[in-house]
């Protein structure tokens, strides 16, 4: 498995936080909050994770929310350009923070959704120039930085719909993933648009279960997340980061309703670090609730020990893993399950 520190074996992982972001910068829709560009903090925020076990985490920021989330940050660097996909001193600050706290992160590659997008940059690539960057990320590395991405996303959809711009990028992300067997994680929030998602993925070749629609728990619904786990995904419980009752009750509520049906192996939990305000060092959760509170929270209801540990140990691990069935024509490129 390609990490932000050279590959390392699929089962060394550990519980894995399936959705997380270490260098981020959001300031076009989060003025003030919206800026994670503080090596030494979130190497000290990431340290609350592996001090409760943690093993992993995947780091999907993508392409247009990396200028500027270093300090050193070049000004160069322009994700409004073809191949500048993820800023290399942001992609070098991963690895120094993997190092600094023992987590492992897998890096995702790929360009982001509305209104981030530049229609222009979109038109003039087209899927296959779009498809090409997330290739290279995947198989040769960011820049000149030598380290390789390990899937693709998050790839998203603003609204409740995908627009013509993201649908470019979605079917760019269904040729790589079909080409290198990586898996899709997308952005889907508040709406019930993930089933768009598996729709246009699923109709370019992607193997069901190489997808993960992102970001299941912000939408009002138990029965949209089983529907997608019917379907073959990966159910992302990714935006973890309350512990005000409703918000703690629905999740714990999609989680049992997926369990209850049959589908324990396709949930997928992390908190979507990606604002200032969700750090510990300012009075929020960090990286901390998942193996937590939230843990607590399910035990409570009913969920096993084990079972919570499969969740975070067993499905990222199959997630990442090369495909069994595969998606059709998909070469075989990636290592073992071992590896
Ligand atoms: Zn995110």
């Amino acid at each position: 498995m390609e990490t932000a520190r050279g590959p390392v074996p699929l089962s060394s992982l550990g519980p894995v936080l399936s959705h997380e972001h270490l260098f981020i910068n959001l300031m076009a829709e989060r003025r003030g909050d919206g800026l994670l560009h503080d090596e030494a903090l979130m190497a000290r925020e990431l340290a609350v994770f592996a001090k409760q076990g943690g093993g992993a985490i995947f780091d999907l920021t993508t392409a247009e929310l990396t200028p500027g989330s270093t300090l050193d940050s070049e000004r160069s660097f322009d994700a409004r350009r073809a191949g500048q996909t993820r800023n290399p001193r942001a992609v070098e600050a991963v690895r120094r923070v993997s190092e600094a706290t023992g987590v492992h992160v897998v890096l995702g590659t790929g360009r982001y959704r509305d209104p981030f997008l530049d229609p222009e940059l979109i038109a003039e690539l087209g899927v296959a120039g779009l498809a090409a960057e997330m290739v290279h990320d995947l198989t040769v590395g960011f820049a000149d930085t030598g380290i390789r991405a390990g899937l693709i996303g998050e790839v998203g959809a603003d609204k409740w719909f995908i627009s013509e711009v993201e649908e470019q990028v979605f079917r760019a992300a269904a040729a790589a993933s079909v080409q290198t067997g990586a898996p899709v994680y997308t952005h889907a929030a508040r709406w019930t648009v993930g089933v768009e998602q598996s729709e246009l993925l699923v109709s370019c070749g992607v193997a069901p279960e190489k997808i993960a629609i992102g970001h299941v728990d912000t939408v009002p619904s138990v029965d949209y997340a089983v529907e997608l786990a019917a379907r073959g995904h990966y159910v992302g419980i990714d935006t973890i980061y309350s512990t005000a009752p409703a918000a703690l009750e629905h999740r714990v509520a999609q989680v049992l309703a997926l369990v209850r049906a049959g589908h324990r192996d396709r949930i997928l939990l992390a908190h979507d670090v990606c604002v200032a305000s969700l750090l510990q060092a300012n009075g929020g959760p960090g990286f901390g609730l998942v193996m937590g509170e939230f843990r607590a929270a399910l035990l409570a209801a009913g969920i096993g020990e084990d079972e919570f540990r499969s969740m975070m140990v067993e499905n990222p691990a199959r997630y990442l893993a090369p495909s069994e069935s595969g998606a059709a024509g998909t070469p075989k490129k990636r290592a073992s399950p071992s590896a």
